[in-house]
This record gives C-alpha cells, structure tokens and sequence, in this order.
C-alpha cells in the first residue's frame, strides 16, 4: 500500500523532518504527482557515508516498474497545464526554489559531503551552483527568443515558435548529485516540460533537496517526480516507458551507449554526456609552480571523480624533468581525509567498486610498464580505516598506447607523457575516443589559439584547470563522450523544445 509522506513543514522547522525516523535513520520518499510516497516494493536500499561507511546518510526507495508508470502517468497529465503556465511564471517556481536552497545551504552542503564524500567546501560550492542554475533558467523564463526573418513573398511573416517535448527523463550520475539534477531540471521545466527523475544510487539526497524545494515552492502537482531505485530496474523502466518523449543523462559511457541503442528505433530526442580521459598540455614557456597547481587541481580534487578531470598531463621535453619534482611535493602535501574536517583537501572514492577500479588500474599501469613516482595505495589506519581513501597517484613514462592512458579511471590517478614538441603534444592529446575537456599551459599566444583550433574537446581551457566550468555556458563534449544537444547555457532550452516554423501571410 502506498504511503503519504508529510513533508510540508520541512523547510521551516528548526529540526527537519524529512521523513520518518527509522533507528535514527531517516527514510525518504519518491515525489509523485506532488506527495512523497513510499515504493510500491516495500524495499528500500541505504545511502553510505564513504567517509564513514559505519554511517547510513538516509535510506530511499527500491523502486520498482510500477512506481514508475505511476510517476510517468502523473507527469504525463500534469504536462498540458504547465506548458500553458506562462514561462515567466514557472521561473518563479524555480526562483523560489533557489531561495529555499539558499537558506538551507550549510545543510546542504553538508549533507553532500557526507553521502557523496567530497570535501565541504566542494559540497557548499557545487549546491551554490545548483542555485545559481535555478535562478538563471528561472531568468530564461523572460528569455525564450525565437527567430524572427524577414520572408521572400510579401505580406508574409516568418518566425519560429518553441514547443516543449513533452514528459522528459532524466537520469544522473552521483559524482555532482546537486548541479547535474539542477542542469537538467530547470530548463527542463522553464520549456514546458514535465520530469521524470532517477538519480544516482549512491548519492539520491542532494537531488532530493532540490525536489523538495520546488515541492515547497509550490510547484503543481506532477510537474516533477522522483524515484529512487537501481538502474537496472527502475532506469531500464523509465527509458522503456512510452511516456518519455525525451531523456537526458549523464553517466558512464558504457550505460549511455546502451541507452543510445536502446531508443534509436524509437526515435527519441536523447542527450548523453558521459565519460573523458582529459590531457592538459604543458608547454616549455610555462611557469612550473603555477602548471603543477594547474595539474593538481586538475586530477585529484575531487578525488579525480569529474568527468572533467585530467588524467593525462602531456609535458614538453625541456621542462618535464623540472616539473616532475615540484609536482611531486605538492602532491605530498595534500591533506586527505573526511571532507567534513577543515582543510581536507580530498576526500575517498565513492565506494568500494570506485576504489577498487583505481587500485586496478593502478596495477594494470604497472603491469604495462608505466612508472609508479607517487602513490598507488589504498590509505589505511586511524579514520582511514572507515572509509575509501586513496592516495593520488602519480606515473611516469606513460605512453599513448597504454590502457591508462585511453580508458577513463574515474579516480586520482594521473599519468605523465613527455612530448618532443607542440605538435607531437596535439597527437597525443587527440589520440583518445574522447573529447570532452582539454586544457593548456602557456604564454605562447600563438601556441594557445592552434590548440584552441586544434584540440579535440568540448570544453577548452587555457592556463585554466580542465575543470571547472560556469553555468552559463554550454556544456558538453565531442566524439565519444557525448552525444545530442549541449546542456546548460542558454542552449540547454533547445535540447528540452522543438522549434516549429511559421509561415503567416496576413491578408487574402
Ligand atoms: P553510471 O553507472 O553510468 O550511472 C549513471 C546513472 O545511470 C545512474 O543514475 C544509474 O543508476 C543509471 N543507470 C545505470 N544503468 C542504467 C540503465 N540500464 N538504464 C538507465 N539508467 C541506468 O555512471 P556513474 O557511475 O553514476 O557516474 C560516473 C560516470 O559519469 C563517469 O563515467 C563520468 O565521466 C560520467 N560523468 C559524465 C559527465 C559529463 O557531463 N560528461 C558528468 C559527470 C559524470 P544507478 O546509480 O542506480 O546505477
């Protein structure tokens, strides 16, 4: 039997209520068709802190292919309504939202920190972007422009309109469990669209938050839904669902290829943004302090698990033997730990299966004769032992060929590639499947722009870590790592509309 969550005082008590205390572990709800209910399995999964892995951050819902035709059904006949809602209307659902988030932001934080394990400072930076991505599609509500030219015959008027798909699923990886929900749902929802969303299972809490905001915001009745559960089960019913006029995900290229697979017979508008294996490119006119700042920042913030984090650093000849020690020593002096303490720097791998693939490739390098200069163990004793610590990891003598150099870790691990010149640094550095970031340190102008022309990303950063990117622009990668239209910045809204072209003769 289903169940009704009391959410609605939430976001004004002193103390949460978010649900139902079980053995002081709070269990949360799917959000369908506006009330937090509870799964038709009678099942729920837990939520681990990786910091911690005594500590159960919440248990959620195993949802199961019923739940989902209820949450497709709901926002299928919640669609109508919301797309005749003025635009600037539903950006105030979304402007509200972002206020609620804000004033709950040190929760926020670290609630992140403590499901998803990157340090606080990270957590409080990535749901203050999440906010900012709700308050500028908000603003997007007053910006739908559509194009308006000038015809061929007279007395004739030409101009496009834009149509929400209709009911769209999102789908979205746990390694930025606030922003990547946000980037999907808001223009989501400033287009006319209704949701469907299934987060990451090992981080469905920050994207919780955010439903529930705009649950407190007053956000009609099925205009979003939210349930939780594997992607095997619940993930393979939603893109299955004949509901879905749209989905859009974000995870690993092996689950977007399959999804691709999966509806190109139906024809279904799909974007998927998925894995990189990100060089950042140091030429010999570089400063080394600030390019070993550059590498750092790069790889192992964030534990290495950005999909924009660079795993390759391709150095040129003259600098490298330089280079290497002061990036050593800098890597030595980051502070890993619980990212909840003050001044940790790096916090554990996800979970165990994370940190297993970064120990296998770890030894898959060393077996293909790459070597190893810093790190390469799992860390252990005291607080480490409660959680998934790594130490970065740092290898010499990498070459192109090697499965470290082509298959994205997800952890971090970086690999150091020497290259006799710029040109052999643009081979290396394009010589991957992927394209999603690339970055390059220089001062050599000219140097800069034949790698802007050049380099095969979709993201191009210069003098610049490869992550690090602003909402308002888009977003998104090349050859394998993505594929369809580019999230976020004003572009987002095209992936989430249809445009319709109009031909208007006025008199006859
Ligand atoms: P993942 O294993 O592919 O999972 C991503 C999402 O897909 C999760 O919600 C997952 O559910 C779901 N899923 C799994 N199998 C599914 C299926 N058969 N049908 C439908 N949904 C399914 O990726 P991840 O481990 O969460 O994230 C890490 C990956 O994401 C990395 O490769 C990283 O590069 C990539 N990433 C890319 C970007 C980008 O913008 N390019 C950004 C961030 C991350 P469960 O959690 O329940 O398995």
């Amino acid at each position: 039997m289903r169940s009704r969550r009391d959410f609605n005082t939430r976001w004004t008590e002193s103390e949460p209520q978010e649900g139902t205390k079980e053995n002081t572990v709070t269990a949360f709800g799917n959000y369908i068709n506006g009330e937090f209910v509870d799964s038709e399995s009678g099942k729920t999964f837990p939520n681990i802190n990786p910091a911690n892995i005594d500590e159960v951050v919440g248990t959620f819902q195993s949802s199961n292919e019923a739940d989902v035709a209820v949450a497709c059904a709901a926002a299928t006949a919640a669609q109508e309504q919301w797309a005749a809602t003025p635009a600037t209307k539903r950006g105030e659902y979304l402007f509200k939202a972002a206020d609620l988030l804000t004033e709950k932001l040190p929760q926020l934080g670290e609630e992140m920190t403590r499901e998803e394990g990157k340090t606080l400072p990270e957590a409080i930076g990535e749901v203050t972007r999440a906010i900012n991505i709700f308050r500028y599609f908000g603003g997007e509500g007053a910006r739908q422009f559509s194009l308006n030219v000038p015809s061929e015959r007279p007395q004739v008027l030409c101009y496009t309109i834009r149509k929400p798909l209709g009911t769209v699923a999102l789908i979205t990886p746990w390694n930025f469990p606030s922003a990547i929900p946000a980037w999907k749902l808001a223009p989501a929802l400033i287009a006319g669209n209704t949701v469907v969303l299934k987060p990451a299972s090992l981080a469905p809490l920050s994207s919780f938050r955010l439903v529930a905001a705009l649950h407190e915001a007053g956000i009609p009745k099925g205009v979003i839904n939210y349930i939780t559960g594997s992607g095997g089960s619940v993930g393979d019913a939603l893109t299955s669902n004949p509901a879905i006029n749209g989905i859009s995900f974000t995870g690993s290229t092996s689950v977007g290829d399959a999804l691709y697979r999966k509806v190109s017979d139906r024809k279904l508008r799909i974007q998927l943004e998925m894995g990189g294996k990100n060089p950042t490119i140091v030429l010999k006119d570089s400063d080394l302090n600030y390019a070993a700042d550059i590498l750092i920042n790069g790889a192992f913030f964030s534990t290495g698990q950005k999909c924009t984090a660079c795993s390759r650093a391709i150095i040129e000849r003259p600098i490298y033997d330089q280079l290497v020690p002061i990036l050593i020593e800098k890597t030595r002096a980051l502070k890993i730990g619980n990212g909840l303490q003050p001044g940790i720097q790096i916090g554990p791998a996800v979970d165990s299966h994370q940190l297993e693939t970064d120990l296998e490739y770890i030894k898959i390098a060393k077996d293909e004769g790459a070597e190893l200069l810093y790190g390469g163990n799992r860390l252990s004793g005291g607080d480490f032992d409660k959680g998934y610590f790594i130490e970065p990891t740092i290898f010499a003598g990498v070459t192109p060929n090697m499965r470290i150099a082509q298959e994205e870790v997800f952890g971090p691990v970086l690999g150091l590639m020497v290259a006799e010149d710029f040109e052999s640094a643009m081979e290396i550095a394009n010589g991957v499947r992927f394209g999603l970031s690339a970055s390059i340190v220089s001062r050599d102008l000219t140097r800069v722009h034949q790698f802007i022309e050049k380099i095969e990303a979709g993201l191009i950063t210069v003098n610049l870590p490869t992550a690090g990117v602003e909402y308002q622009l888009p977003f998104g990668g090349t050859k394998e790592s993505s594929y369809g239209m580019r999230e976020q910045g004003p572009q987002a809204i095209d992936f989430y509309s249809e445009t319709r072209t109009v031909y208007l003769r006025y008199v006859h």
